[in-house]
């Protein structure tokens, strides 16, 4: 589903993706660790073209997300094609960036009104059974600052299935939030993976990856170092690398 080939992304001169080769298959759930620094929002960005690469490529379904070939060359497309695009790549971040002066049932469907073919009743039908799919069916009307953070991020990744994505991706969902609210957050992101759902899923929580991931890969300084089962690479972690960032972190 996703192929991404020697990518290689710097900042400044700085190097920060130092070719990186991963392929996600469908209904196949990652779990992207490692440590802070290493690269791994950076490569979460490349999927959706939220970020651009210098050299590699990404691919879902077999299309470029944000470039065509032509000549034998990427060339980066216009606006229009990769909003279109990228509707096929869902992403949910930290910090749940809903917007601040729509309501739940507005902030799911701004999108699905501006790119696909919807009425409004239809849209609004649509944003209630998201709703009801992540515990929030009472929460329809209400705004973000009317929510716990918990049911923001639920909110957003109601908005973010809005689209229908092949795959959804996950910048640590539950970093920002008070501990007491991390599991009804993970709990929607196990239903979707219980669903079937294509995940990558960047998080510090160690626990929750090793019971919801099929795969983890480890990224360290811009590159995978290890990945395999959680049971591989969470219990017996070959890479010095790796062995130390659990030693930390569990
Ligand atoms: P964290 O666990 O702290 O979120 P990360 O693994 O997600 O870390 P990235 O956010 O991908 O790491 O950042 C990798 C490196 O690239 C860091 O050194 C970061 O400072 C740098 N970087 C990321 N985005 C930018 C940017 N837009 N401009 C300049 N440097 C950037
Ligand atoms: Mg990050």
């Amino acid at each position: 589903l996703i192929e991404i080939h020697n990518v290689h992304k710097s900042f400044h001169g700085v190097e920060v993706l130092k070719g990186i080769d991963l392929t996600v298959h469908p209904g196949e759930v990652i779990a992207l660790l490692g440590p802070s620094g290493s690269g791994k929002s950076t490569l979460l960005r490349t999927i959706n073209h939220l970020e651009t690469v210098d050299a590699g490529s990404v691919t879902v379904d077999d299309e470029f997300i944000g470039y065509e070939l032509r000549g034998g060359k990427l060339h980066e497309l216009r606006e229009r094609e990769i909003l279109r695009r990228r509707t096929q790549v869902g992403i949910v971040f930290q910090n749940f960036h809903l917007f601040p002066h729509l309501t739940a049932v507005e902030n799911i469907t701004e999108a699905p009104l501006a790119l696909k073919r919807l009425s409004k009743s239809d849209a609004r039908e649509l944003a209630l059974s998201l709703l009801d799919r992540v515990g929030l069916a009472d929460k329809a009307d209400a705004y973000p600052r009317q929510l716990s953070g918990g049911q923001q991020q639920r909110v957003a990744i109601a908005r973010a299935l809005a689209l229908q994505p092949k795959v959804l991706l996950f910048d640590e969902p539950t970093s920002a939030l008070d501990p007491e609210l991390v599991g009804e957050v993970l709990d929607v992101i196990r239903d979707l993976a219980k669903l079937g759902t294509t995940l990558v899923i960047v998080t510090h929580e160690i626990g929750f990856a090793r019971e919801v991931a099929d795969r983890v890969v480890f990224l360290d300084q811009g590159r995978i170092v290890e990945q395999g089962t959680p049971a591989e690479v969470l219990t017996r972690p070959k890479n010095p690398r790796t062995q130390e960032f659990l030693a930390k972190v569990l």
